[in-house]
């Protein structure tokens, strides 16, 4: 019983190879014939019908392989590359716009004058957008008196005698000399030499209008700025801590017309600082 269960199994065996090649081969040939048939026995329709069934099937992943492979090979190539790199920087680049800083140098409508005054870096500030309080009234500074006096004797040894013709003046002085100012040339144009009062740098007790003795002609005159004095004044005067106030160009940025004569004590450092890189107060602070 044993021998002949294993010889039955033995020829079966032998026989399975036969069996599934007959299957593979009757597939073989019954699934084209099939085809064709569906197809009319047209050999071409049922070629084109083949070609549209493998390219449908295989679309979705083959033709974005394809296209990229275009595009990378084509000459719009690096062109069509470049803008997912460049939409990242743009979104930088816009949140800049927003932060628009207040102008320095125009008068803000209905601004009131604070309770003390703006002081940055320990400099204090005075321009048409940082108005001092209305009593603040501290008088001429003594340290920016005694370095006038060493920017003068400094002068002297040079051959000018330099006098501070106008220094420290309060809120009410400069509420009458503006409103003269005023009614003399109206107020657009007072503006653009006279400061409104509490906005005049003069209250601070900082600021020291600076003349040669004996030519009053100059004084506060833009000739001041081409006279060997002036032409002193300004190269040597942040030696001394004092700035020129409203440079020539600066227009924009201070809001007042070039004042060659007029400086403004901020401190040795500070005046070095400025003189150096030609920035005004408001650059220098970054106001
Ligand atoms: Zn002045």
């Amino acid at each position: 019983m044993q021998s002949r269960k294993y010889r039955f199994n033995k020829n079966n065996k032998k026989k399975w190879p036969i069996v599934v090649s007959g299957i593979i081969s009757s597939i073989l040939i019954i699934v084209p014939l099939t085809w064709l048939g569906l197809h009319n026995w047209n050999l071409d329709d049922s070629l084109s019908a083949l070609n549209q069934e493998t390219q449908t099937t295989l679309e979705p992943q083959d033709s974005s392989q394809q296209s990229n492979g275009e595009e990378d090979i084509s000459i719009d190539g690096p062109t069509k590359t470049k803008p997912p790199i460049s939409t990242p920087e743009e979104p930088k680049e816009s949140p800049e716009p927003p932060v628009e800083k207040p102008a320095n140098n125009t008068y803000l409508p209905n601004q009131e004058h604070p309770n003390s005054p703006t002081i940055i870096n320990q400099l204090l500030v005075v321009n048409k957008r940082y108005p001092l309080p209305k009593d603040y009234n501290k008088g001429e500074d003594p340290k920016a008196r005694e370095s006038f006096n060493q920017l003068a004797a400094a002068a002297r040894l040079d051959g000018f005698e330099l006098v501070a013709f106008s220094t420290f003046r309060s809120f009410e002085r400069q509420e009458t000399l503006y409103n003269q100012y005023v009614a003399k040339d109206g107020q657009e144009l007072a503006d653009q030499y006279s400061a409104r009062p509490g906005y005049s740098e003069h209250q601070s007790g900082l600021a020291f209008d600076i003349g040669e003795k004996n030519f009053e002609q100059h004084w506060a005159a833009q000739s001041f700025g081409e006279t060997p004095a002036g032409k002193w004044v300004a190269q040597n005067a942040h030696l001394y801590g004092f700035i020129l106030r409203y440079p020539l160009g600066k227009e924009e940025v201070t809001g007042y017309m070039h004042e060659p004569w007029h400086f403004r004590y901020v401190g040795v450092e500070s005046a070095t600082d400025m003189y150096t890189h030609k920035q005004t107060l408001e650059e220098y602070l970054e106001l």
